[in-house]
């Protein structure tokens, strides 16, 4: 949202207001996680109530199941934008609902559906309340895919549309944000909770119980699956991301059963890397430092001129080195506050005070760890060889130091049992000095810690992280990354910069997953950061490291910055997405309703459509070829025919292809290549089309090829927008 206003794009956001959010971590002095919750006073914060006409606050009231239940918006300005928040705690509503909004990630499926019910349903009614019409909706994450429906329901009403042309609309102008692969991400509901809080609203809808529960099924024939909010998020927009390369990748093949015959690399979910907001992240020391000499327009080049980025090689090496530790030792007074605040409320002796003034030393390689507690994250990776790490740490000239922070998830008691694993670790090998935990974790913390550390460690069980950007935050203020071949980092590696752990492989047994890829840290720590940080010049800095300082800042910065995931969206999803929109809404919804017919038409006529008669011919072979076993060779040229039984259709509906590639051991063709075949006559019997297109086998090895039909329509987003796909039976070259 910085971003966006940063750039001038038109739009709002919109969450829940929680009375009192996410809870406040400290830990007991056996390291167990304890959680407060803390009230939030609104009073106290950025956030205003919305006025109606009257300067009366605004509220509006959504169907829950037997009741309706009323919530007021709050709005927080973010630069010229505006975010507006949800609030369910109003006098009007039962105790019960006056709860709703209280907890982030509390309670159970109950509060769930109704936080979710209260983002998407309430959300829009909000916007409405408020006169703000969208023409394009976001869902960042399925928590907030409700909101399709609403959308669905709000147009049918205002336009007298049938659901199938309020659904086609809504589509084609929504777009979704695809997260976490990790399931409990993932939230889904039992198809009788969905009864239980849809029954009233589906009137509105115009659609059945089963007609819904299918929108959030893989398997809309299976009545036994769950409710799968990503599904109805997926099946309802036309634009769908994931947040890195890799993740667009796993969330392909993740989703891929919504696309049974389709190949993963065309199932229709692309990627969109995330970045982070340059300007809260990065020191102002840093900042400065930027300002003189990349020019004070730095941010704004960063878009357009990312070559501008060269010079930072300007910046001199002394003083690049003096503004990190500066950043250092802003660190480690913070820590040092901290840590005797927490000693402080845990009620220990005064010996333990002066300890607190005098962990970590300025001097000594200094590794950041910070982020959820999720056990993919595998926050305890570092201690799997305990005397490796410590003799590490003791090195008397060379010694290493490590700040931990963050929090587990209330319910996640391995996450948790992960966090008490490293205080044991530095009470029992006696290395209070140089491992040490920052309780509370939050934006404040992960600041000094960014701005301040040699290495942002990162060591995710791959495929896991989606994306990840505390490491995006480091990089740009001078940290090297040292991280697993996950999520961003795939992207955001490059040579002599930081460093990989492993190469992304996937491992059948974990705990040997976990054994190479520890020893690897500690190798390349050994073998490369520590003899690099700690190689002095004559004037004590470390030049080769400060090289790799440099490189990181140049190719992290300008590309995993949120200025250029925010144009990023606009160009490929926001604006293709409008211009949807205004065509399908345009002149009274004409091309709306003549999309939704065209539909319902090719949807009934699909089963009829046949591929008949399919015909490879070779009209040109390269001479010296003389292999009688080879069938086809590299230069062939091909001429492939087809005759297609159309039924109810027309050749303006379809588009016939011929998919081409390699052939694996199981008579698949693998991320092949199709080519439009055009349609040359009828054929003889009516309904009946030829279609034709020459080919040149340009590569060598079994190749495969068949013939398919697609439905076409300038008006969908994609060619698998509808799930229809015909093919032939695979013939072999
Ligand atoms: C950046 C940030 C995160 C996310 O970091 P990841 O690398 O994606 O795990 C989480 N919490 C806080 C407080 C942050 O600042």
């Amino acid at each position: 949202m910085k971003s966006a206003s940063d750039l001038g794009i038109p739009l709002v956001g919109i969450g829940l207001l929680y009375q009192k959010g996410y809870f406040r971590q400290y830990l007991n002095v056996d390291g167990w996680q304890q959680e407060v919750y803390t009230e939030n006073n609104f009073y106290n914060m950025p956030v205003k109530k919305v006025k109606d006409k009257n300067g009366k606050p605004l509220t509006i009231s959504i169907q829950y199941p037997e009741r309706m239940v009323d919530a007021q918006i709050w709005s927080v300005n973010i630069g010229r934008i505006k975010l507006y928040l949800l609030d369910s705690n109003l006098e009007s509503n039962s105790a019960q609902d006056r709860r709703i909004t209280e907890n982030l990630y509390g309670g159970g499926l109950e509060t769930r559906i109704g936080q979710e019910i209260m983002l998407g349903i309430g959300g829009l009614k909000a916007l409405r309340a408020m006169d703000i019409e969208p023409t394009v909706c976001h869902m960042n994450e399925g928590h907030a895919a409700f909101m399709a429906l609403e959308r669905i329901r709000q147009l049918k009403k205002d336009k007298q549309m049938t659901f199938e042309e309020a659904f086609g609309t809504t589509r084609a102008s929504n777009a979704f944000t695809v997260h976490t692969p990790v399931k409990a991400g993932n939230d889904e509901f039992p198809p009788e909770m969905i009864q239980k809080y849809f029954t009233t609203y589906l009137n509105g809808l115009g659609i059945n119980k089963n007609e819904l529960l299918a929108l959030g099924r893989v398997n809309p024939k299976n009545d036994k699956e769950t409710f799968k909010m990503p599904v109805l998020a997926i099946k309802l927009s036309s634009y769908k991301n994931g947040v890195s390369k890799l993740h667009g990748e796993v969330s392909r093949k993740m989703w891929s059963g919504l696309w049974p015959q389709v190949p993963i690399d065309e199932v229709p979910i692309s990627s969109i890397t995330n970045g982070v907001h340059i300007k809260t992240w990065l020191s102002e020391e840093m900042g400065n430092l930027y300002d003189r000499y990349l020019g004070p327009t730095w941010t704004e080049k960063s878009l357009e001129q990312p070559d501008s980025w060269e010079c930072v090689d300007q910046i001199p090496d002394e003083e690049l080195w003096r503004t990190h530790q500066r950043n250092k030792e802003h660190l480690i007074a913070f820590a040092r506050k901290r840590l005797k605040e927490q000693i402080q409320r845990r009620g220990t002796y005064h010996t333990e005070l002066n300890w607190a003034q005098e962990v970590l030393d300025p001097e000594a390689l200094t590794i950041g760890f910070a982020r959820r507690f999720a056990t993919y994250k595998r926050g305890n990776l570092l201690l799997r060889y305990p005397e490796r790490l410590v003799k590490l740490l003791n090195n008397p000239q060379r010694p290493i130091q490590i700040i931990f922070a963050g929090k587990a998830h209330p319910r996640d008691t391995e996450g948790k049992e992960i966090i008490r694993q490293i205080i044991h670790f530095a009470n029992q090998y006696n290395v209070r000095r140089r491992i040490i935990f920052i309780e509370d974790y939050d934006i404040d913390v992960a600041r000094y810690m960014v701005r301040g550390v040699d290495i942002w460690l990162n060591n995710p069980r791959p495929p896991m992280e989606a994306s990840g950007t505390s490491g995006m935050k480091a990089a740009l203020n001078g940290a090297l990354n040292m991280s697993t071949w996950d999520g961003w980092w795939c992207e955001g590696y490059t040579q002599d910069a930081g460093w990989v752990i492993g190469a992304g492989e996937s491992y059948e047994d974990l705990s040997y997953q976990d054994t190479v890829e520890s020893q690897t840290i500690y190798n390349l720590l050994e073998n490369e950061a520590i003899p690099l940080f700690y190689t002095r010049s004559a004037d004590n800095l470390p030049r080769a490291w400060i090289n790799r300082m440099k490189k990181t800042i140049k190719f992290v910065t300008p590309q995993f910055n949120t200025n250029r995931m925010v144009s990023e969206y606009t160009e490929k999803s926001y604006n293709p997405a409008v211009i949807r929109w205004r065509h399908l809404t345009a002149e009274a919804m004409t091309r709306a309703k003549a999309l939704a017919m065209w539909t319902s038409n090719i949807k009934s006529n699909w089963q009829d459509i046949k591929i008949k008669d399919v015909n490879i011919e070779v009209y040109e072979t390269p001479e010296n070829e003389n292999d009688p076993e080879v069938q086809l060779k590299v230069g062939s040229k091909l001429n492939v025919s087809a005759r297609i039984c159309l039924a109810g259709t027309n050749p303006a509906d379809v588009s016939v292809e011929l998919y081409h590639g390699f052939i694996d051991c199981w008579g698949n063709i693998q991320n092949g290549d199709a080519v439009e075949m055009s349609c040359i006559t009828f054929a003889e019997n009516e309904g009946e089309y030829l279609y034709e297109c020459q080919m040149t086998c340009n590569k060598s090895g079994r190749q495969g090829m068949a013939v398919r039909v697609l439905p076409k329509n300038e008006d969908i987003a994609n060619p698998h927008e509808l799930g229809l796909i015909l093919w032939e039976k695979p013939s072999l070259g």
